[in-house]
């Protein structure tokens, strides 16, 4: 019953996270651990099913009320039919999942000998900036592991030629049973992680387990075009299991900073350009920075809005496992002068009666023509 990881740890999201984030993270993870993506590696299987069921219960209000209440005992036997309040247990399909579940875990065991044992994963978070995200980047992590003991060579043994006993704790069936609500639910066994025997001999320096606490320096190579909250799974880089066990995984989340000058959008970049109103008018040429460090020039032709846009091909960010390349928009932002000068108000204004007395004014001014004809039209009641 200790084993159930929390829902919102399951979900990477905080527990005031809206109906929208939890939405949105649930996605995310799901589609990382879908098993067509994974296709079979048991621990993703697993933690898709733990999504599934996190989401099931947070999703629903009730059932989220119950769970930051009374956490996962609002599940088990007690909420089935004990619970008050017009809460009665799973609603709908959840039951069955459940169901579903365990029998997979259980009939796993029975059929198939076990699953494969590994040393735990490792998580470690990484954050990087936008143009190190841009060009990929070497980081280096140091992470606190277990690795194969020296002196056993991972068997666990003082012996050179190492001998088994049965694991006193499971008597060698390698799993322990426990109740869980209605359910007799089975657990490798603790002592012996599941393999059903135990070192006779034990090594003095890693007490029997074949594998030493250490810390490992290590460089994370982050591919370019990565982009925030993405996860890079290294095979086999985790803790070692010690003898005859696979090494787990070691998981890098990749934090991506901002930028005061560039927004992300996938591949594509965005930078807001601000320019002055003669300049928009006028026309000109202006130069604006690209994530690579390069500079550009952008033509701005006369009678340039506020808000349209000007396309740089292929200088966004290179998009993963793909050679395409994202583009950069530079996003015009017209801006109306704050403070004039005396002359400048004088040209100004000299501006404006030209533009009142001479000017083809649906040329000049379309939108402001059109919008102000439509206000007459509005007060003259057609
Ligand atoms: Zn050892
Ligand atoms: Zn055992």
């Amino acid at each position: 019953m200790a084993t159930k990881i929390d829902f919102y740890a399951v979900l990477e999201v905080s527990r005031t996270a809206s109906a929208d984030e939890l939405k949105k993270a649930y996605r995310k993870q799901a589609m990382r651990f879908h098993p067509d993506r994974n296709p079979g590696d048991e621990t993703a299987e697993h933690k898709f099913k733990e999504i599934n069921e996190a989401y099931d219960v947070l999703k629903d209000e009730q059932k989220r009320a119950a769970y930051d209440r009374f956490g996962h005992a609002a599940f088990e036997n007690g909420g089935m039919g004990g619970m008050g309040g017009g809460f009665g247990g799973f609603g709908g399909g959840g039951l069955d999942d459940i169901f579903e579940m365990f029998g997979d875990m259980m009939g796993g065991r029975r059929g198939g000998g076990g699953r494969r044992r590994t040393g735990n994963d490792i998580q470690v978070q990484v954050e990087i900036s936008l143009s190190e995200a841009y060009a990929g980047v070497k980081k280096p992590v140091e992470i606190r592991t277990r690795v194969t003991c020296e002196s056993c060579h991972g068997t666990g043994s003082a012996d050179s030629n190492p001998s088994d006993a049965t694991c006193p704790t499971c008597h060698g069936a390698g799993a322990v049973r426990a109740q869980q609500g209605f359910f007799l639910v089975e657990r490798p066994c603790p002592t012996c992680k599941g393999s059903g025997k135990v070192v006779r001999n034990p090594c003095q320096s890693c007490k029997g387990a074949g594998t030493t606490e250490q810390t490992r320096s290590l460089d994370i190579a982050i591919p370019a075009g990565v982009e925030d909250g993405t996860r890079i799974r290294l095979t086999g880089e985790g803790e070692a299991g010690g003898s005859g066990v696979q090494p787990g995984d070691l998981y890098v989340h990749v934090a991506v900073g901002g930028s005061d000058i560039f927004q992300r959008d996938g591949a594509n970049i965005y930078c807001r350009v601000p320019l002055r109103m003669t300049q928009a008018a006028l026309g000109t040429e202006i130069e604006v920075p690209v994530i690579d460090g390069s500079r550009a020039k952008v033509k701005i032709p006369a009678g340039t809005q506020s808000g349209e846009n000007f396309r740089l091909r292929g200088k966004g960010f290179s998009v993963l496992r793909s050679s395409a390349r994202g583009d950069m928009y530079i996003q015009v932002a017209v801006e109306t002068p704050h403070h004039l000068s005396p002359r400048q108000r004088e040209l100004l204004e000299e501006f404006e009666a030209e533009a009142g007395e001479t000017q083809d004014q649906e040329k000049a001014n379309p939108e402001h023509t059109g919008f102000f004809a439509k206000v007459r039209d509005f007060f003259e009641g057609k």
